[in-house]
């Protein structure tokens, strides 16, 4: 909890919501991220608590008021900590329809004890990783190097020095959850909790694992090498399943999701599959028609004709020197030149006079744009 979120913003309302809007707020995100809606959903179970605790505040006008002045530091935070603190893990409902909240969840009331496991998956860990142009264009293999937690070799995930460090608990009987009856005003109504002693693992290490320090796992840099596949574009993602954080009593450990930065070309663009490049070619091969070589995202050249009389802008398309679709990889976009024509600077005396020569040997004919243009 190092970093907490404003309450406001947990529950998406503005700072002068209304209680209402404040308790409908609540109940939209309590539903959402219910555990039993989320099954073994970390990243879920966090956000619940949460949004359970923002609500305890700012449902009650008195502690809300606080809250406005001072922010968090309005509440030791020790009332709030670990999982059982916030009145008994999810047990920790504020007060008020309870009947109406779970209607949905547990079937008008009838009890789901027990269904929930204490093995938990993992978190998911994400990775941005770089990658030049053609690198992405064509695949390339890259070395990550990543923090994760992996489960502890010396007690195997249990945290116990010695597996007879670690008994049932007496609670809960090793489920991790009880069973509690609630009064909700017309009647009784049973939901099931975490574990208030032992915190939803089911078990009591009497003796923590030295070397994890009772935790299961311990916190290690991993060197991963990734298959970056051709065609891969800025903003894609690729999953490493099982390479996130270890979970926790004999839970599948969560996914690394490397997300993909694609470095700008010097003289190439990219569009999907497509690839731009502007291309300067000479008066005289515009004029006269010619055989234009350009660059190509390979490292090579390609060889394209362009007409007597191109002008300047005039965009042409090289089939298949785009770049590979991902899924078919054998298949590659198309390349688009647009050319420019480049207008010579720095002519002798020579070439200044022949050009005038050329000017005077020329009229409106050859010039179908400019004799048109004061008609218009
Ligand atoms: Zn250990
Ligand atoms: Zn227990």
């Amino acid at each position: 909890m190092a970093d907490k979120r404003d309450y406001y913003e947990v529950l998406e309302v503005g700072k002068t919501a209304s209680q209402d809007e404040i308790k409908k707020a609540y109940k939209k995100l309590a539903k959402k991220y219910h555990p039993d809606m989320n099954p073994g959903d970390k990243a879920a179970e966090q956000k619940f608590k949460e949004v359970n605790e923002a609500y305890a505040v700012l449902s009650d006008p008195e502690k809300r008021d606080k809250y406005d002045r001072f922010g968090h530091d309005a509440f030791d935070p020790s009332s709030f900590a670990g999982n059982g603190g916030f009145g008994g893990g999810f047990g920790g409902f504020a007060d008020f329809d309870l009947g109406d909240l779970f209607g949905s969840f547990f079937g008008g009331g009838s009890s789901r004890g027990g269904s929930r496991s204490s093995r938990t998956r993992g978190d998911d860990l994400s990775y941005r990783l770089t990658v030049d142009f053609e690198e992405a264009a064509f695949g390339c293999k890259k070395t990550i190097e990543f923090a994760h937690t992996e489960q502890c070799d010396h007690c195997h995930g249990v945290g116990a020095e010695n597996p007879s460090d670690a008994e049932t608990c007496p609670q809960c009987g090793g489920r991790g959850t009880v069973t509690v009856m609630r009064n909700i005003g017309f009647g009784s109504m049973q939901s099931t909790q975490t574990c208030p002693r032992c915190n939803g693992k089911g078990r009591i290490i009497k003796n923590p694992c030295g070397v994890c320090k009772g935790k299961g796992v311990l916190r290690k840099q991993k060197k991963l090498e990734v298959s970056i596949p051709a065609g891969i574009d800025n903003g894609q993602q690729i999953q490493l399943k099982g390479q996130g954080n270890a979970g926790e009593n004999g839970g599948p450990a969560g996914n690394l999701y490397v997300n993909i930065n694609v470095r700008p070309h010097k003289i190439f663009e990219r569009d999907g599959t497509l690839v731009y490049v502007d291309m300067p070619i000479t008066f005289a091969d515009a004029a006269l028609g010619a055989k234009i070589s350009v660059p190509t995202i390979e490292g090579g050249e390609a060889e394209f004709s362009i007409p007597e009389g191109t002008q300047s802008g005039t965009v042409f398309s090289l089939r298949g020197k785009g770049i590979p679709f991902i899924n078919n990889p054998q298949v590659r976009g198309d390349m688009r030149v647009t050319v420019n024509v480049e207008i010579p600077k720095g002519l002798n005396a020579k070439q200044k006079d022949l050009l005038r020569q050329f000017a005077a040997a020329t009229d409106d004919k050859n010039y179908t744009k400019k004799k048109g243009f004061f008609r218009k």
